[in-house]
């Protein structure tokens, strides 16, 4: 499977087209960017790390019964996924108050939640992904209410199989930004990434905390941090 034409380039990542009007090849960057663009720099190995522990947990998704977009790992940093309409929805699940969440309500970041919280964002860069709830998405178009329904039942089981895992690996798993699309035939899908870069972790004898916090916060051992979640995740096989 080999590139054609690029058909995109985000923060993080390129999208390529292939031979297949199906398929697309993804290759990770290692450009990082955080409070909304403003903040920009490097974290040396981190798309090899973000491809690769992606595409393994994906695996681990598919085997608990979770559709994705995972089709090939090409090599360290690039990977052939299914070609997705991205519903434009960013969905954020929390176990723990953190980020934006404790910033909002007022609250310190670590309280526990009796059960994990569901939210999503309108993912428009130009309107700084503002916050919105289901009938706000319903009136844009955004996505179907069975759309959004299957959308909430997938995150949440998303989080209990990654929940279970991570804490198999010394981690606990705050919380994390999931995107899903369709398929040429309306199918949803999980797809985009899941690392790092898009999941609060920390580590559960100390609290370290293992992702991009790290940078947005200059918390240093930026690129440390990412090595040691890819230990602790391809450790645990
Ligand atoms: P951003 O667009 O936020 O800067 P990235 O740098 O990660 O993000 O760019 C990757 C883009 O590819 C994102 O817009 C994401 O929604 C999109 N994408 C992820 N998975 C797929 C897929 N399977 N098919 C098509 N587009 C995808
Ligand atoms: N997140 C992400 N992309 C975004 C916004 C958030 O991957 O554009 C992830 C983030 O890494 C964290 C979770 O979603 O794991 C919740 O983020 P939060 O809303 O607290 O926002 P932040 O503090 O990142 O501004």
């Amino acid at each position: 499977m080999e590139k054609t034409t690029q058909l995109y380039e985000g923060k993080a990542k390129k999208v390529y087209a292939t031979a297949d009007p199906n398929l697309v090849i993804v290759s990770y960057k290692d450009d990082a960017t955080a409070f909304d663009g403003t903040k920009k720099g490097t974290i040396r190995g981190k798309g090899a790390v973000n491809n690769r522990m992606s595409n393994f947990l994906m695996g681990k998704l598919a085997a608990a019964g979770i559709p994705t977009h995972f089709v090939e790992e090409l090599n360290d940093r690039e990977t052939v996924v299914k070609k997705v309409e991205i519903v434009p929805l960013e969905v954020i699940i929390r176990n723990v108050s953190a980020g934006s969440f404790a910033k909002r309500y007022g609250v310190e970041e670590g309280i526990v939640f009796d059960e994990p919280t569901f939210e999503f964002s309108y993912k428009n860069d130009d309107l700084h992904d503002p916050l919105l709830n289901t009938s706000h998405a319903l009136a844009l178009h955004l996505a179907t209410r069975q759309e959004i329904d299957t959308i909430r039942a997938m995150a949440l089981k998303v989080n209990e199989v990654l929940r279970a895992f991570f804490a198999e690996c010394g981690v606990r798993l705050i919380d994390f930004k999931l995107e899903f699309g369709r398929l040429a035939d309306g199918t949803i899908v999980l797809a985009d990434e899941i690392s790092p870069d898009t999941c609060r972790f920390w580590d559960a004898r100390t609290g370290e905390k293992l992702d991009k916090d790290r940078f947005r916060r200059d918390l240093g051992s930026v690129e440390e941090a990412y090595e040691e979640m890819m230990r602790r995740v391809f450790g645990a096989r």
